[in-house]
């Protein structure tokens, strides 16, 4: 093994950067591959591109015949670009992307063969696929899944495989993917906010929520992750002794960026190009060998597709260059993990940010009344946000003091905090004409257009407002942002839906005028989600405990964090607003538990195996070496021999006592683990596995951690810390 380690860290140093060469500006390659407006314009006939537009803007139905004409633009365009196979591409609940090819080939009788694709296979496939996780949905009643074209977000090619992105439902239409309760949360969302847009302007017709995620991960070596079998099995390293250099100097930190990290990012962004995903920044980040890559913001459901589709792009890219892409949030202990912020907002169709502050005091109105809203359903649902972001590999993350801490609170900055305190404090009731222009001209009429503190931002927050967006920064690194997107647009649509029931109360029954109204029913809201608002340093122990003071909660196990998605509240949220019936949801939550179990037994397994059968032996081997070195020491210098062996046989009791610590341990733990894996409910079993089960890969690590420390470098099985950080 440790020949494996040479080996590849040799290969990793001696090569040499490629330079590609960029042959087009960016802005000629975007969008190529993509079946994109432009490409239905120059395809589709009149009627067939009237209908897919009128889909994608309205949601209508597409007709049968019109989808024939679609397919076979699209068929036609795709060979165009040397396509041979057709998938419908979709997003099923393992967390990654499905596809299953078939070819446009068909045969016609007589030894002759044409290439088609028609509107029923363009619409709609049976995949079978019923190996993905469905909670229990397709044991039922059907067995059958389904997976149905989204036309809102374009078709692509990657490779010669024209991607049709699609939903995936079962047979009853129960979603078995993340994009059906997306798309039904912008509808949503949709709704709820042209509903509030038109007591300030009734032309606007459609609201969209807009996402700009921030993708964080790692590059390391190919050979060198290879020879790292707890990254391969797992994502993470479960071992290994902290680099005497790490991020202390921030010296990797917006760096320059490494030649062969520069090649493979100019490469994936030229994919990404292609794909119509438009990827703007690229740095270092704060760990060795750790980078970001943010795209322009888009509509959230393209949004989402783009990130789905870039997670999957990077892995080959990444091949190309050597390189293995390390999307999990703690691929390395001692050094900062990764995120994947995601910047909201909503916009109208009349091209208004309804979170960017106008230049008027009317759309400031419209500003608050969008702001406080989003506060205030942060506050009523803090504990389903935190929720949608916990996974067995983000608990490695949040709360580490480098990520925002599993509290969730929403930072809004000095100014807005001043005008919130003074809206707070304008008299109840109905206003008087001088309160009114008061309220107008130094209230709200005093929010500038640009937010100053939007530069100064409080990094420890889970929920920052960020001048014009907000930033929901608890979100991990692998994670899908349709869950995230989901739970935001859902609890915003909910809340403003409220909003409207209680300002219209107001204005027919009270005869309130309609900014009286808002003004009254914003104010309250103020006060109700005060405790929400938090200014001050998320990492610290005194945010914990005024939490605790505030009511918040502070689920830091993901098993806990997770229960509040079947609480009733939130089941029938989602019911009320659309997005997903409570089957639907309880089978979510089921398989997340049901995969927070697996991740930690793959770990334990994974560590019991290493540490039984590549630590110890080789702990041992190097034992025995100090043993002859001792025994020589006796024969060469007869009994005064201890003088010169102290330090040997201390060594060799030390180690000793680390493979002790790590036999008993492994036992331990695996009999934890058949505990556990009697236990039938499934909650109790994920409970078990975090309580029982999981402290024991920490133990273990430890003593094995210890023993890297002490065993001759030349012997050790494991590729380093050092040497995965810091090859570049
Ligand atoms: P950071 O300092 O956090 O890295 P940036 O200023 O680089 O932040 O922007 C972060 C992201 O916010 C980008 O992806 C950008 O596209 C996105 N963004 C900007 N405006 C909006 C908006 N209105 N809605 C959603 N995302 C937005
Ligand atoms: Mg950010």
């Amino acid at each position: 093994m440790a020949i494996l380690r040479f080996n590849a860290v040799e290969k990793a140093e001696s090569r040499k950067p490629v330079f590609i060469e960029e042959v087009k500006k960016r802005s000629e390659l975007f969008g190529a591959n993509v079946f994109n407006e432009n490409a239905m314009r120059q395809y589709l006939t009149r009627d067939a591109f009237v209908g897919v537009m009128s889909a994608i803007e309205h949601g209508k139905k597409i007709d049968r015949k019109i989808a024939d004409q679609v397919s076979s633009a699209m068929k036609e365009w795709a060979m165009g670009k040397g396509v041979t196979h057709y998938t419908h591409w979709f997003q099923p609940l393992t967390g990654g992307t499905a596809e299953k090819h078939d070819a446009f080939f068909e045969t016609i009788g007589n030894g002759m063969a044409v290439e088609k694709f028609e509107g029923n296979q363009l619409v709609q496939q049976e995949p079978d696929a019923s190996s993905f996780p469905h909670g229990g949905i397709r044991n039922t009643f059907e067995a059958r899944g389904y997976t149905a074209w989204d036309p809102t977000s374009p078709a692509f090619i990657y490779g010669t495989t024209l991607c049709i992105p699609t939903i995936f439902v079962s047979y009853r239409g129960e979603a078995l993917d993340y994009k059906t309760p997306l798309l039904r949360a912008l509808n949503a969302v949709d709704t709820a906010a042209t509903a509030i847009c038109k007591y300030f302007d009734k032309n606007v017709k459609k609201v969209s929520s807009s996402l700009g995620w921030e993708q964080e991960y790692f590059l390391i070596d190919k050979a060198l992750a290879a020879s790292r079998p707890d990254l391969a099995l797992t994502g993470r390293t479960l071992l290994g002794h902290s680099s005497a250099k790490g991020q202390q100097l921030d010296d990797h930190y917006f760096g320059s960026i490494p030649s062969r990290a520069l090649n493979f990012m100019r490469d994936l962004e030229t994919e990404c190009m292609l794909l119509g995903i438009p990827v703007k920044t690229r740095h270092n980040e704060v760990a060795p060998n750790q980078f970001e890559l943010a795209p322009i913001y888009e509509e959230a459901n393209l949004a989402v597709d783009h990130n789905s589709l870039l997670m999957d792009v990077m892995g080959r890219v990444a091949s190309r260059h050597n390189f293995k892409v390390l999307l999990h949030e703690k691929p390395f202990a001692g050094v900062n993990g990764s995120g994947k912020h995601n910047n909201w907002s909503l916009s109208t169709d009349t091209g208004v940010n309804l979170l960017g502050p106008g230049k008027t005091p009317m759309s400031n109105l419209q500003f608050l009344t969008f702001f406080i809203n989003t506060i205030k359903a942060v506050h009523d649902n803090e504990e389903l946000l935190r929720a949608v972001t916990a996974s067995a590999s983000n608990d490695y993350r949040l709360g580490a003091n480098e990520a925002p801490p599993a509290i969730i609170s929403v930072f809004i900055g000095q100014q807005l905090s001043e005008v919130l305190e003074e809206l707070e404090g304008v008299t109840d009731g109905k206003l008087s004409p001088e309160e009114k222009t008061d309220l107008k001209l130094n209230v709200v009429g005093k929010i500038p257009d640009v937010l100053l503190d939007n530069t100064d931002r409080n990094r420890t927050s889970p929920f920052a407002f960020t001048g014009n967006k907000f930033e929901f920064r608890a979100v991990g690194s692998t994670a899908n942002c349709a869950n995230p997107m989901t739970v935001l647009n859902t609890i915003v649509a909910k809340q403003l839906k409220d909003f409207k029931i209680e300002v219209d109360k107001l204005i027919d029954g009270k005869n309130f005028k309609k900014d009286e109204a808002i003004f009254n029913v914003l104010r309250e809201y103020i006060k109700s989600s005060r405790n929400i608002l938090f200014e001050g340093n998320g990492y610290g122990v005194e945010w914990e405990k005024e939490a605790k003071k505030r009511g918040l909660s502070n689920n830091i196990k993901t098993p806990d964090a997770l229960k509040v998605k079947i609480s009733d509240k939130v089941l029938s949220m989602y019911e009320e607003m659309g997005v997903m019936s409570k089957v639907e949801t309880k089978a979510r939550y089921e398989i997340e538990v049901e995969e927070y179990t697996m991740r930690i037994q793959i770990e334990s397994r994974v560590l019991g195996d290493i540490a039984g059968n590549h630590v110890v032996p080789t702990a041992v081997f190097y034992q025995n070496m100090l043993i002859e070195n001792v025994s020589g020491l006796k024969t060469i210098f007869g009994n005064d021999f201890e003088a010169h062996a102290k330090e040997q046989i201390k060594l060799i009791k030390r180690i000793s006592e680390h493979i002790e610590g790590i036999h008993y341990k492994i036992d331990k733990m695996i009999n934890a683990r058949k505990k556990a894996n009697k236990i039938q409910n499934h909650e109790e079993r994920a409970s078990a596995y975090c309580n029982k089960v999981k402290p024991f890969l920490d133990e273990i690590r430890y003593h094995c951690d210890k023993l890297e420390l002490m065993v001759d470098d030349k012997l050790w099985p494991l590729t380093k810390y050092r040497e995965l950080l810091f090859t570049r």
